[in-house]
């Protein structure tokens, strides 16, 4: 764990600090300075961050691996990505679909650049050796193949590569219990709609599916695929799962990362609306 000194001069007591930034912890203070810590500057970064031989099969997609892991790190210290839980895959290609996807099991914080396995259009490694992938694969290789990142907002581009970002956050699980009946949540009104790729004003209604949760991940990917072909409007950026957590996607790793903030700010908007009775 990282820490860096902050002068205190100016500044108020430590207590209004906890009060700023729950990710921000004081360690303790000198008369002169103020000594924090942070997860997200924490030296967890480093962690498996040995460079890939050439031999390795994920060699050449190191770049995307730690654009991948970048995210783990960002989702963990955000509390979204904890336990072990989300999965993270960038697209390489479509029909049939190729993608990289992370590994079972891995603690998110602390991915290292072995912990992503080489997929196929059926959902296996590509390659033998591989660690296992994660449970919820086929969801990944259905969005792949529908390059719905590039759908409807430009249906005019074909983006063949993308990236498909899963979270389990807490406001996500609790939105997607309260607002199943009606089959997604509509937000509409926030400034923050505008960092969803082609929304360009904050007088915009979007619409987030909710679908049931189950254990039966090939069929789920088969009702999420029939949606998209018959509603593709409806499905834009991302989708949630009901009582499990949200998938969003993007033309790249970066796009998709700011559509899973973008819809947890929603969430947290959302559920404190309803908090407060507003
Ligand atoms: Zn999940």
């Amino acid at each position: 764990m990282k820490s860096f000194i902050v002068s205190v001069d100016g500044w108020p007591e430590w207590k209004e600090w906890n009060k700023l930034s729950e990710r921000i912890f004081v360690v303790y203070r000198k008369p002169k300075e103020i000594c924090m810590f942070s997860p997200e500057v924490s030296d967890r970064s480093d962690d498996g961050a040995a460079d890939l031989p050439q031999s390795h099969r994920l060699s050449r997609h190191q770049d995307l691996i730690d654009q991948l892991r970048e995210c783990g790190r960002l989702f963990h210290a955000r509390r979204w990505s904890v336990g072990t839980s989300s999965n993270y895959s960038a697209v390489l290609a479509s029909q049939p679909a190729e993608l990289i996807v992370t590994a079972s099991g891995k603690d998110k914080g602390r991915l290292s650049r072995t912990d992503f396995v080489l997929i196929g259009p059926d959902g296996q490694p590509t390659e033998p050796d591989q660690p296992k992938s994660s449970a919820e694969t086929m969801l990944h290789v259905v969005l792949a193949d529908h390059r719905c990142w590039s759908h409807p907002s430009k249906p005019e581009e074909i983006i063949a590569s993308g990236s498909i970002l899963h979270t389990h956050s807490v406001w996500g699980t609790l939105l997607s219990d309260h607002f199943f009946d009606q089959g997604g949540i509509e937000f509409s009104g926030y400034e923050m709609l505008k960092g969803l790729e082609g929304i360009t004003t904050h007088q915009s209604t979007h619409w987030l599916p909710i679908f049931e949760n189950t254990q039966d991940i090939r069929a789920l990917a088969a009702e999420v695929k029939t949606f998209l072909q018959s509603t593709p409007e409806k499905m834009t950026h991302g989708f949630l799962i009901r009582n499990h957590g949200l998938y969003a996607w993007g033309r790249d790793v970066f796009a998709a990362r700011r559509h899973i903030e973008v819809y947890e700010f929603l969430f947290e908007c959302t559920a404190r609306k309803i908090q407060l009775g507003l």
